[in-house]
């Protein structure tokens, strides 16, 4: 029998990886909550810890086992129920649960609804001294989470998922093994919990999905999903992540291009400028078919901002393949550019069939090239704005100054200017005249109107 009510064990959550993630974390709450579980944003006053965790990225799986060194400390001390969530939960399952290992629970993506049972159990054991550990890493082909209405904090933005999994087994990547087959959920739940959202003062929705613009449901697209959502009175902007080059079909553009209330935005994964490395990667497009899309972008607006990722040191990358990468990116002249150096991910096609060949200081050499090159387009793209009003939706306060207001262009740049002679308002899109403008940042002052 658990010895206290669950409202008295204190949860407290840290989240690594994309807004996925970030979402999932917002579910996990709301089950947890719906059970008496109570939060806490401190660590040491904890009685469980959940890490939701990302296996797409090396770094984060570091700073995972980081974090796990430190709760071991902890758990010597006092007692300590360590739960691993998410997609490191679902591909290391046996080196996680190892007897040896302090995590006492482990939900993959598809299992949280088992979560507090779990819980619960592993409580009660360590209440009386023995430990129960429990495992929950069945993938669905059904589960989307439909029924619940994730706890979320207050402010502009939300996230829905719209669809979960991914079907396209990217060599590189482990998402379709952690997260499962794609399946898409009902577009009237989707609205509604929009409606629900701009009910409650959210402004700006993102759209969610491994691969979000493969969204399907009963006749129905992605295309006229984001319209519909666009639709919802009270939220002024719709966005989306993360997209595959090969689902965008001329009304999913239109809507972009068109829409006045879908962003100005669309991530373009590239991942590799070379058709040899593009095949190895089992990406389904060739450089000239990502090129004429880019074409088919422009062609219906210049506005839309482009941003991408791209992997450096692909297994068998020359550096002329590298160099076609490098030539991709400045001829799109995107306005972001997330660059990663390839790293083996254990369980992934590529991690079976390549050996991972490039040493790591070209690796990081080639990155940083990109970076640099990267920087100088977006400060040009920042630069060309000097001079123009562009319209900002108010967030917040700026990072670094309580005495100016930040925001984000449709196109998703940051903006920074005085709160002196503003009369802004969060929440307010308000046109801001451009003054002066860094790689990632414009800086300006309040204009009359656009
Ligand atoms: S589209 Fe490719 S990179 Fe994206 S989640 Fe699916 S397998 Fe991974």
């Amino acid at each position: 029998m658990i010895a206290r009510a669950p409202a008295a064990y204190q949860v407290h959550i840290e989240t690594f990886g994309c807004q996925m993630n970030e979402y999932d974390t917002e579910l996990v709450r709301s089950l947890l909550k719906a059970r008496g579980f109570a939060f806490t944003e401190d660590r040491e006053r904890a009685d469980v810890v959940l890490m939701n965790t990302c296996a797409i990225r090396e770094h984060a799986h570091n700073k995972v086992y980081g974090h796990l060194a430190t709760l071991k400390t902890i758990k010597k001390q006092r007692n300590l129920v360590v739960g691993v969530l998410g997609c490191m939960a679902q591909n290391l399952k046996q080196e996680l649960m190892d007897q040896a290992s302090i995590v006492d629970v482990l939900a993959g993506p598809d299992a949280y609804r088992k979560l507090p049972d779990l819980l619960t159990r592993a409580i009660e054991a360590q209440e009386q001294g023995l430990t129960a550990k429990g495992l929950a890493v069945d993938l669905s082909e059904y589960e989307t989470y439909e029924d619940i209405l994730p706890q979320r904090a207050e402010g502009l933005n939300a996230w829905i998922a719209v669809m979960r999994g991914c079907d396209n087994f990217c060599t590189f990547c482990v998402v379709p093994y952690t997260r499962g087959r794609e399946r898409s959920r009902d577009p009237q739940g989707i609205i509604r919990e929009a409606e629900h959202l701009a009910a409650h003062g959210h402004k700006q929705v993102t759209l969610l999905g491994q691969n979000v613009n493969s969204y399907r449901y009963d006749g129905w697209d992605f295309a006229r999903l984001i319209t519909a959502v666009a639709e919802v009175p009270g939220i002024a902007r719709v966005r989306f992540t993360s997209p595959h080059p090969k689902d965008f079909p001329p009304a999913l553009l239109d809507a972009v291009a068109d829409h006045p209330k879908i962003c100005k935005h669309i991530h373009l994964p590239l991942q590799s400028g070379n058709d040899r490395i593009l095949r190895l990667m089992d990406r389904t497009y060739s450089r000239t078919e990502y090129l004429a899309l880019v074409e088919e972008i422009r062609r219906r607006s210049q506005n839309i901002a482009l941003t991408t990722d791209v992997i450096c040191g692909f297994p068998t990358e020359t550096e002329e393949e590298f160099l076609d990468t490098y030539r991709t990116v400045q001829e799109v002249g995107y306005h972001q550019v997330f660059v990663f150096v390839y790293s083996e991910r254990k369980n992934t096609i590529a991690g079976r069939k390549y050996p991972d060949d490039v040493p790591d200081a070209i690796k990081s050499d080639r990155a940083t090239r990109l970076v640099e090159r990267q920087k100088l387009i977006a400060l040009r793209k920042n630069q060309a704005l000097i001079g123009a009003a562009v319209e900002v939706l108010v967030e917040g306060d700026a990072k670094k100054s309580s005495s100016q207001w930040m925001g984000h262009t449709d196109s998703n740049v940051t903006v920074v200017w005085e709160k002196e002679g503003s009369r802004a308002r969060v929440g307010e899109k308000v046109p801001i005249y451009v003054t002066h403008a860094s790689v990632t940042t414009l800086f300006g002052r309040p204009a009359i109107a656009l």
